[in-house]
């Protein structure tokens, strides 16, 4: 339920001020951990077992040249993509409890931040309804990022087994070719989940400030090492979201139209969004 939170605010104290700057929510990185740890790495392992087994098959193949050879190898990738599917019904559970649980930890922080900000305690008057879509959005995101992960590997260990059959490549580098795979799933699985994070929280600090009939942020780069240039240019700018609300000056600084990229919205942008309260 929507409320109008700068007037509640102006009830709780007596605000002289202009603008009150809510403090910055930044998601800590083990949130990103848990969720590559839970949903993503058990994926990439079901990959890295297999690999011996398939190994095993490439070198008969490749021993044999038989006719019905490559079809063992075949089988020990199906077998593992087989074992990845199987695996989704629990991953698509637990990625759930991920999202329930990063939606806690925003709620509490938001809570705390607006009362510490206003005197205003939203503890009854928001929940998990309020942003019921984006948490729906995140997880379906989530696990088809999960499947995605599994098919890419599946792809780069058939292409680097068969493209060796084929080139009756030695057995140890087809190997290593599949160590490749498997660890870039594990890097891919790491950014993924960091950059989830950063998105789920950003769509959320986008519906509490609707929810409470804000709409005025600040720009907050991520301060990551290889930013983009222009999001890091747009820290501490100021922009509202009600249409036609650039142009306009409050507290003597010059309010903008948000850009196309909002935070986090660009893939592994780190950026986020700061809520500013204005009473006018
Ligand atoms: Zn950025």
């Amino acid at each position: 339920m929507p409320f109008d939170l700068p007037a509640m605010a102006r009830r709780a104290r007596n605000v002289r001020r202009k603008t009150i700057t809510i403090r910055d929510i930044i998601p800590p990185q083990m949130l990103a951990r848990d969720l590559a740890r839970t949903a993503y790495a058990p994926i990439v392992a079901v990959w890295e077992d297999a690999t011996p087994r398939i190994m095993d098959a490439y070198a008969l193949s490749l021993a044999q040249m038989t006719t019905d050879s490559p079809a063992d190898v075949q089988r020990e990738i199906e077998a593992a993509e087989g074992e990845a599917s199987r695996l989704y019904l629990l991953l698509d559970a637990r990625l759930r409890d991920w999202t329930l649980r990063v939606e806690r930890w925003f709620r509490g922080k938001w809570r705390g931040a607006i009362l510490s900000a206003t005197g205003v305690d939203l503890g009854t008057l928001i929940g998990p309804e309020g942003v019921r879509a984006s948490l729906e959005t995140h997880l379906a995101w989530n696990a088809d990022l999960v499947r995605d992960v599994s098919a890419q590997t599946r792809q780069r260990i058939s292409a680097a087994v068969f493209d060796g059959l084929r080139a009756r490549t030695p057995a140890r580098e087809v190997a290593a070719k599949i160590r490749e795979a498997t660890g870039l799933a594990r890097d891919r699985s790491t950014r993924i989940a960091s950059d989830q994070l950063t998105k789920l929280t950003s769509s959320l600090a986008d519906e509490r400030r609707r929810e409470a009939g804000i709409d005025l942020w600040k720009w907050r780069h991520s301060g990551k090492r290889h930013p983009r240039e222009d999001h890091r240019a747009r820290d501490g700018n100021l922009y509202a979201d009600r249409p036609g609300g650039g142009g306009e000056t409050v507290d003597g600084q010059r309010v903008l139209d948000p850009p196309e990229d909002r935070p986090a919205r660009l893939p592994y942008c780190g950026c986020r969004s700061q809520s500013v309260i204005r009473f006018d």
